[in-house]
């Protein structure tokens, strides 16, 4: 991605964040006492209260389905099915997302099954005319 478009592209999340080399990739904090990873920005840690020892780092691109939803019902203009997933990040971080290119039915869905972190278009514009670039999940074994 060029500097010219990543100018007219925004992140949907305040995560989303991209490297030196144009990039993207979901920022987390590990914790400098304990190891634990968070996703974002922490100040605190959760698990050991340590204040002050986060350190930013990138979070991996894979992990494993810990839970799911398929919403059927959402806010007007929202395409439904899909499927609304929370992910065990590898490495640690655990963030929620949707699940793409997979059918919203029940047993095309695994717990545990890999997955891998893929970055496109969010689908909307603000009034400006910015696009957002969203993270989303695919199965490990699609491109
Ligand atoms: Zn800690």
């Amino acid at each position: 991605m060029s500097a010219a478009e990543k100018a007219a592209v925004k992140p949907a999340v305040p995560f989303l964040k991209w490297a030196e080399d144009g990039s993207p990739y979901l920022a987390g904090s590990k914790c400098g006492k304990c190891g634990e990873v968070y996703v974002g920005t922490r100040t605190v840690c959760g698990k050991c209260t340590a204040r002050d020892a986060m350190k930013p780092v990138m979070l991996a691109n894979t992990g494993r389905l810990y839970n799911y939803t398929v919403v059927h019902r959402n806010f007007p203009g929202v395409p439904v099915p899909f499927i609304s997933v929370i992910v065990d990040l590898d490495g640690g971080g655990t963030v929620k997302g949707n699940l793409l290119d997979v059918e919203p039915d029940p047993a095309k869905i695994k717990f545990d099954m890999p997955v891998k972190v893929v970055f496109r278009d969010a689908g909307r514009k603000d009034k400006e005319g910015n696009s957002y670039l969203a993270y989303f999940f695919v199965p490990a074994n699609n491109a």
